[in-house]
């Protein structure tokens, strides 16, 4: 059962759109204080189905909008269970978006009553005006030997459970910016070089950027959430003892936004989740092999926010 959309909040945002030249601009100096290697180029979206993306669409353009729904504040300190959220039921009540083919893509909870634990969602999953679904949409559990369990979810499973961040279009192919890194010589990683220095950028004005990343060469330290705790997690310390860290291998495909800040909505900065074809997928947090790193990403601008069902009350943590 996911949570009746007529129950949620639905806040709606028009925000600025950058043309990919000035977003260019705008990531250039953030990374090149963190990356030795860099090239930014406006091209053609790659067709984002095949190998090495393995994505639901073609594309990430066409009335593109950052959505958020749910928090941390529904997972921390103890879990909110009935926070289930059904993608297509969501995205279905947004203007615009009745009837027209979708594609969303992101980090999220996965869907704990699938698999009846607690998962991390890497979504990924297109619907089209009849309602036909392609979801590519993969799951990541800690398994009872503490190590990582990934698969697909079934064709119909389209939900996410208690938080998520996702770039919404209609899959079109279009012009995307595309960001190629080398060799890491910063703190930051991938995408807070890129944030960081696009709100330095845009001053006090909201940008949201959405899309994929390849991490080609290296390894990137991940998060798989455990079960749901049965004690409430308090703090960082409490959280980082729950959840289950691994250096997982390149190739990974990663998915999610980023914003330049929390705007009135009490937005997440950025969150991406990967996944690959060789049985790890989790939570991004940055590569651990800095010297041989390579990122390839294709990312576009979201000229709306929708967040649903904020919380009344936030915290500030659980969100690296
Ligand atoms: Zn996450």
């Amino acid at each position: 059962m996911a949570l009746d959309i007529k129950t949620l909040n639905y806040e709606i945002k028009k925000i600025i759109t950058p043309n990919l030249e000035e977003l260019a601009k705008a990531f250039e100096p953030g990374l090149k204080e963190n990356f030795s290697e860099v090239k930014l180029e406006i091209v053609d979206c790659p067709n984002l189905t095949k190998d090495p993306f393995y994505l639901a669409s073609e594309g990430i353009s066409g009335d593109t909008v950052i959505l958020e729904y749910g928090s941390a504040v529904y997972l921390l300190p103890l879990v909110q269970k009935h926070k289930i959220y059904d993608l297509p039921s969501m995205i279905r009540n947004i203007p615009g978006y009745e009837n027209k083919e979708f594609f969303a893509s992101g980090a999220g909870a996965g869907p704990y009553p699938l698999i009846n634990q607690n998962c991390e969602g890497i979504m990924n999953l297109k619907v089209d005006s009849n309602g036909k679904i392609t979801n590519e949409t993969h799951i990541s559990r800690v398994d009872s030997n503490g190590g990582m369990e990934v698969q697909k979810v079934p064709l119909s499973e389209t939900r996410s459970a208690l938080l998520g961040n996702i770039f919404l279009s209609e899959g079109n192919s279009g012009q995307v910016l595309k960001v190629s890194c080398k060799k890491r010589i910063g703190n930051e990683n991938f995408i807070s070089a890129m944030r960081l220095s696009m709100a330095n950028y845009f001053k006090d004005q909201t940008v949201g950027i959405g899309g994929v990343f390849i991490l080609k060469t290296g390894k990137a330290k991940q998060h798989v959430m455990d079960d749901f705790s049965e004690v409430p997690i308090n703090t960082e310390d409490e959280l980082n003892s729950w959840l289950k860290f691994f250096d997982m291998s390149a190739p990974l495909i990663a998915v999610g936004t980023f914003v330049t800040d929390e705007s009135d909505l009490d937005l997440r900065l950025q969150h991406f989740h990967s996944f690959s074809k060789h049985g790890e997928a989790g939570h991004y947090h940055y590569d651990v092999t800095p010297n041989i790193v390579e990122y390839e990403g294709y990312f576009n601008v979201g000229a709306r926010i929708v967040r649903i069902d904020r919380p009344e009350i936030t915290h500030k943590f659980g969100r690296d």
